[in-house]
């Protein structure tokens, strides 16, 4: 299948592992995934799930099939190609009154990124997951039939796809119903907080009345500022509080070149999150906020992940359970840091009920991610004690940050795996459909 020609080095959003494989791109998707063993979309997912099993095999970018097939204007259903994006969907219908009912942290995901990833929001604790809402998924599964799956039809096989990094078929359509907006506008607060009890009692606190909740740690403090950071809380706007205009489109910046390696030592990574905390020198603030400026920070810096050099950079995400003392996240910070862990963005969440996709990362908990650079020898080693310590405390890591994982830890902290394991092996007996990390968690053959 490979031609060496059209070689090309690929990777996911934290330049970790690359590999050099071939990707084909058509807007006819249809025909060019009959053959196919994995699709990927935008490749904002950090690690090896959208990198294919093999160097040299061939892997499905799905960003040119990114019709809006269907938009009903009375219910907002929408049926749309796998490769469409939440930037194309916010360009057309935000200010129409609409928005995605979920969506993640940055608006560059297609809908079969996000089915795949069954991606979660600062809405979480009010509507779940983008699957939860997603009705009828048009699939190709790997004897190249065509289907239609939803809670009616092949329940099963929808409820695996769902967060199933796109191990269970190829998704090339996905109908949901978008959401009314009252304007395209937030209305935002955000404090300042000292520790960890106070931000997780805030998260809880605010849960109670805003739809969106999320929290900014800053994760090289230690003793009683373990935990600090930024809560942030958001609405959306009403008429009569929002500006009658549009907001303006983002301008957005380029990160010119990768980032020297010297400059990401732990004074710059303490310099940045110091600045960030004291920069919300006033306790409280509140107001009218742009909707990239709430939703997509990082996505105002094109490139960003060029920061962190030339050796790239994971992301590691887990959920702990509740516990009243906040025992598992604090183990969790304490942790990080002392077996050397350092990074600029640290970003707190507390889940709602868990989702309906078989291997859906979130349930109830409190679920924290945070960015480092990958060092030669350091990372694996932090990896493999973050993962002890989710699986002693009773927690699960989010399979679309993760590159490092031992099959292991993951079966430890997965008991919904041998029920995924068993809908793959009836729709794909021959492991046709695979992926770089499916080789590396759940065996498959490389
Ligand atoms: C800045 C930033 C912020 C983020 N914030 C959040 C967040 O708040 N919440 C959250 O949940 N996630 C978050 N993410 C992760 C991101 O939402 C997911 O990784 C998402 O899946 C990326 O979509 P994509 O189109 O880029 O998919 P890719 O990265 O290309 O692929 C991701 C997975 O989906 C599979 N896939 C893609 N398309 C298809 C298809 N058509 N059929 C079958 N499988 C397919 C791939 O095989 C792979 O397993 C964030 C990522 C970034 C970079």
């Amino acid at each position: 299948m490979s031609n060496a020609k059209n070689l090309r080095r690929l990777a996911g959003w934290g330049r970790y592992p690359a590999i050099e494989a071939v990707e084909l791109r058509s807007e006819q998707l249809e025909r060019i995934t009959a053959e196919a063993t994995l699709c990927r979309g935008l490749g904002r997912s950090y690690g090896d799930s959208s990198l294919p099993a093999a160097a040299g095999s061939v892997v499905v970018n799905t960003t040119a099939a990114d019709r809006l097939l269907a938009f009903d204007e009375q219910s907002g259903m929408l049926r749309g190609e796998a490769g469409l994006s939440v930037l194309a969907l916010n360009q057309l219908l935000l200010r129409r009154g609409w928005f995605v009912p979920v969506s993640p942290g940055t608006q560059f995901v297609t809908l079969g990124g996000m089915v795949a990833s069954d991606v979660h929001g600062k809405n979480h604790h009010v509507d779940g997951c983008f699957g939860e809402h997603v009705r009828s998924l048009k699939l190709r599964v790997a004897d190249g039939r065509v289907l239609e799956c939803s809670d009616e039809h092949q329940r099963e096989l929808f409820r695996a796809t769902i967060g199933g990094m796109g191990l269970t078929g190829h998704i090339l359509e996905v109908e949901f119903p978008m959401r009314r907006i009252p304007s395209p506008w937030i209305w935002g607060e955000s404090q300042r907080i000292d520790g960890l009890d106070a931000m997780v009692a805030g998260l809880k606190e605010a849960a109670q009345t805003w739809p969106m909740t999320v929290g900014w740690v800053d994760c090289l403090a230690r003793g009683d500022g373990l935990g600090r950071g930024i809560l942030m809380k958001g609405r959306w706007a009403q008429p009569g509080e929002a500006p009658p205009r549009q907001p303006a489109l983002k301008r957005r910046f380029r990160v010119p070149c990768q980032f020297p390696h010297w400059a990401l030592g732990w004074w710059s990574m303490k310099g940045f999150n110091l600045a960030y905390y004291w920069k919300h020198f006033r306790r409280t603030r509140s107001g009218i906020v742009h909707p990239d400026a709430f939703f997509y920070p990082l996505d105002a810096l094109d490139d960003w992940n060029l920061i962190y050099g030339r050796r790239g950079f994971t992301q590691y995400q887990c959920v702990l359970p509740h516990a009243d003392d906040n025992g598992p996240a604090r183990r969790f910070l304490e942790l990080f840091t002392l077996a050397g862990g350092m990074g600029f963005l640290c970003v707190i969440k507390d889940c709602g009920a868990e989702g309906k996709g078989m291997l859906s990362f979130p349930r109830p908990g409190i679920s924290i991610a945070m960015d480092f650079p990958i060092h030669p020898e350091k990372t694996r080693k932090l990896v493999d004690r973050l993962n002890e310590l989710v699986v002693a405390e009773g927690g699960r890591m989010y399979l679309t940050k993760d590159a490092f994982t031992r099959s292991e830890h993951f079966r430890a902290m997965e008991p919904r795996l041998d029920a995924f394991n068993a809908v793959r092996r009836k729709w794909d007996p021959q492991g046709k459909i695979r992926s770089a990390q499916s080789v590396r968690l759940l065996g498959d053959k490389p």
